[in-house]
């Protein structure tokens, strides 16, 4: 979290015209860099799960509200005759992502901002293999760290 406003103050403190794109979640209050369209929106939430925890809550109150309506307890009721029946298999789960390790919408976003910070399209496609040798580079990185800090209590060891 301190790592990631660094890097956000540094982004901003280089490229000074993206300070008009700084918004702020109405969840939990984190900054980020929203899209110039939206900058002057003080209802937006982070892309760091609010947005999508958001999304899926509108959702399911959606489905929640039509399935009490007349129309939807009739569908309901079929939905669940076939389901005794046999006659329907269990929905098909749609292919992984290309990325299950990232939570929903977050690689759209970071293209986004780099987007932003470069001044052209960056899109989630070229986004995406970006994202993953970063994420393994800050994995080794760490592992560089741990591996000294094993080193180091060695050397002391008895
Ligand atoms: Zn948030």
């Amino acid at each position: 979290m301190k790592q990631y406003y660094v890097v956000l103050r540094s982004v901003l403190r280089s490229r000074p015209h993206l300070r008009r794109c700084l918004n702020r979640c109405r969840h939990c209050r984190i900054f980020f860099l929203t899209h110039p369209r939206n900058a002057r929106r003080r209802d937006l939430r982070c892309p760091f799960g609010c947005r999508e925890a958001h999304r899926k809550r509108r959702s399911t109150e959606r489905s929640v509200a039509y399935y009490t309506t007349a129309e939807g307890k009739a569908k309901k009721k079929m939905q669940n005759g076939k389901r005794v029946r046999g006659g329907v298999r269990a929905e098909v789960e749609p292919p992984a992502p290309a990325a299950p390790e990232f939570p929903a919408g977050i690689v759209g976003s970071v293209a986004m901002v780099a987007s932003l910070i470069e001044g052209r399209r960056v899109s989630e496609a070229e986004m995406l293999p970006r994202l993953l040798r970063a994420m393994r580079q800050h994995s080794m990185a760490r592992r560089r760290r741990m591996d000294y800090v094993v080193a180091q209590l060695q050397k002391r060891g008895p």
